[in-house]
Formats: C-alpha cells, structure tokens, sequence
C-alpha cells in the first residue's frame, strides 16, 4: 500500500535531518582527532602558548613533565654540557629529552630558528630531532631514542667495547662519514657541526651510528666558506688548530674531527689519554708515526686485531692522517672521503705532519690555559677526556 503523500514528505525530511545530523557528527570527530593530535608532539596554536606554524613541532611543557614523570632522577639518561637527558615516552614513541640548562646562553629566537632548521634535517646518520618546547624558563629539546648509548660509552669500555668488531668499526665509520657528508654538502644548507666526538655519535638498536647533538652548529650560505668566532666552542683534541688558535672554522674543521674520530675507531684509543700514548703526545701523532715506519698493521685495538681487514685498516688510518693535516686546504672534503672509504684508492697523497707538530708542546700548553682561563671569550665543552 502506497504511504499517503503528507506521509512520504515526512519521511524525506526525517532523512534529510538524519544526513545533516551525521555530518555534523563526522566533521566534530574529524575536530576532536585533531585536537588531540594537536596536544601531542605537533601542538595546535592555542592562546597562551607558543606560537606555532606547520613545521614548527612545539611540544607543550606539561606533556613532557608527565612524559619524564616531572624530569624524575629515575628518568635520567645522561648529563652532558648543556643539561640533563632524560627518556620519556611521548605520543606512544621513546623520546630523549635535553633539558638545557637555565644558564644556557641561547636566546629564545635563535633557539627556535636554530629548531626549525634542524627539524628539517633528516637522514639515517642524523639523530632525528622530533620537536621542542621553549615554555616558561624552559628550553627544552625532545630527540628520538637510542638505545645502545654513545660510540665514547661503547669504544672505551672493556667489554662494550666488545660488541665492536671490524664490520661493525667499518660500516660505522663509513656511516659517520656519510652524516657528516649530509650536513656539509647534501642538506639545504652547509652546516658545520663544531663539536664531533665520540660522545656525540649515539647508537641505534644495530649499533647503526648516528651524530647528535647540534648545539654547536652553524649554518652557513651556500657561497660562505669559512666563519670566524670569539667564542670557540668544541672539545680539546677533537679541534682543528685553527679553530682552537684563531677560532676560524670551516667543514673542514670538522674534517679534522672526523680524522681524529675515526683514528679512535680503529685504535680503540682516547685522542689524548692522560698519559702519553706510547710515549707520544696524542692519538694523531702516534699514529702518523706509525703510519711512517710503517706499522700501521700494530695500530688496530687489540680486541679486532685478528678478525680485521689489513687493507682496510690501511685506508682507514690513510683517510685520517690526511683530515688531521695542520692546512686545512690539505684536508680531503668528505665528500672525497666517503668515496674513498667506501670505494677504496691506490692513489692517494702521502699525509703531511699532523698539526700536532708543528706546535711547540709548551705553546700548546700555554694556549690550553688561556681557554680554560679567558671564559668570556672561550667555551670549552670538555677540555680532559672522560
Ligand atoms: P656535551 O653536551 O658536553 O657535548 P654529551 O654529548 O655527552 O656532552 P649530551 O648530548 O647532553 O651530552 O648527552 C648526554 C648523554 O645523554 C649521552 O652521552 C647519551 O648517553 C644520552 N643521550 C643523549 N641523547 C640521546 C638520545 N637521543 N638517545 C639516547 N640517549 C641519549
């Protein structure tokens, strides 16, 4: 039987109330997603908190309290130069959080556009840097999370030093090398790393490495080719001489890091132990020397010494006598340097003297007191090993 004509009018508009009602419902949903997405790590702009754009990943500060359960001694990873590490679980992922300290020199606005340029780093030997927060006094910055600590906490201890053999050394050089490259030539930008260490290449769940801590770094035009500062920042033996002397920097001072890096993967060796190294003052020096006589093959850390590649340890301590040479102009770029490493040469240059020697010892010595005395216009992250 055919429903009567009001009937059927009705009906139509019961359902056209029904649709508009359904609508309404998936859009508030859509909203209420958005929201709470927004309240974790990619926070909505809400008055009263930070500004934010899209690619500006602020993180409110009470989220991170309660992701640290208040910054809890019980939640401290590390402590490094800059503040304390925590590791705290945010929007369902493991997070680091660095907690600069209050005394932290960086201004707000450098703090963030120094973020929103490193944010938009990405590659595989790049520790991910996943957000911040600049709320109150605090200046907070929230990394993605390593599990198998730093290359200094694994290369230097007896039996973590262990898990490293030759394979491992190698591909975790090359990988460096590769993260260095990234920042020099392969980003949007040249960044200069200033601080490359073995405490700042942190391990992934496979020992994979991945350079961190950026605090140091500066970000240069594409014409620039080298910067000159008053305050030099870096850590003892790691430095390029020209860096640590006349404070100018460059790639290719980090270049110098990477050599004296890369010689403490293979040695198993701290650039400048307390005590001379085999009667020599540093790590380089030692090295070259050997390289000299000839004995490169007694250079290999004692623990990889049967399981290592002769020819490739050759090449490893090859490429890091030429990144450590006193001219800048003389180091290899990494882009030259990852060639090399990974497709091997029969024709590189001999390396010159290390800039080691070039130094007078006592003058180096002079030079180490007037950094760690003029602090107004020196910083030194680290002046001693660990
Ligand atoms: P400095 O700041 O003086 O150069 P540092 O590099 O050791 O020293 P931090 O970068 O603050 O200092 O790190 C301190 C420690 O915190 C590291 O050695 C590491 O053990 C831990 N850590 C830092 N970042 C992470 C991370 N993303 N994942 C896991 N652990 C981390």
């Amino acid at each position: 039987m055919m429903p009567p004509r009001g009937g059927v009018l009705v009906l139509i508009c019961i359902s056209l109330a029904w649709l508009k009602l359904k609508g309404k419902n998936k859009k508030w949903r859509k909203g209420e997603k958005k929201r709470l997405h927004g309240t974790s790590i990619y926070d909505e702009a809400v008055e009263g908190n930070p500004p934010h754009d899209q690619e500006f990943p602020f993180v409110r500060l009470e989220e991170i309290a309660l992701a640290t359960k208040n910054f809890s001694e019980t939640c401290m990873i590390g402590h490094g130069g800059f503040g304390k590490v925590y590791k705290g679980i945010l929007a369902g992922q493991e997070v680091a959080v660095k907690r600069l300290s209050r005394d932290s020199q960086q201004g707000t606005k450098e703090f963030r556009n120094e973020v929103i340029l490193i944010a938009k780093l990405q590659h595989r030997n790049l520790v991910r840097l996943l957000g911040c927060c600049d709320e109150r006094d605090e200046k907070l910055l929230i990394y993605e999370y390593l599990p198998n600590k730093s290359l200094d906490a694994t290369l230097f201890d007896e039996s973590r030093k262990l898990l490293l053999d030759w394979t491992t050394r190698f591909s975790m050089i090359k990988g460096i090398a590769r993260g260095l490259l990234y920042l020099h030539q392969d980003s949007r930008f040249t960044i200069i790393h200033r601080d490359l260490k073995a405490a700042n290449v942190l391990l992934d769940e496979d020992m994979k490495p991945k350079i961190a801590d950026f605090g140091m770094a500066r970000i240069f035009n594409d014409n620039q080719q080298d910067a000159n500062t008053q305050r030099v920042v870096g850590t003892y033996g790691y430095m390029a001489p020209e860096y640590a002397m006349e404070g100018v920097f460059s790639t290719k001072s980090d270049v110098y890091s990477f050599g004296v890096l890369l010689l403490e993967v293979v040695t198993g060796i701290r650039r400048n132990s307390n005590s001379r190294i085999m009667g020599f003052p540093s790590l380089t020096v030692y090295s070259w020397n050997m390289w000299k006589e000839e004995k490169t093959e007694e250079l290999p850390d004692s623990c990889i010494v049967d399981t290592c590649s002769p020819g490739e340890v050759l090449l490893c301590v090859h490429v890091a006598l030429l990144c450590v040479q006193e001219n800048p102009d003389d180091r290899p770029l990494m882009s030259s340097v990852v060639f090399i490493l990974e497709n091997g040469s029969t024709t590189l240059p001999a390396p010159k003297r290390p800039a080691y020697f070039a130094r007078q010892s006592a003058e180096m010595e002079q030079i180490r007191n007037a950094i760690q005395t003029s602090a107004d216009s020196f910083t030194l992250t680290e002046i001693e090993g660990r």
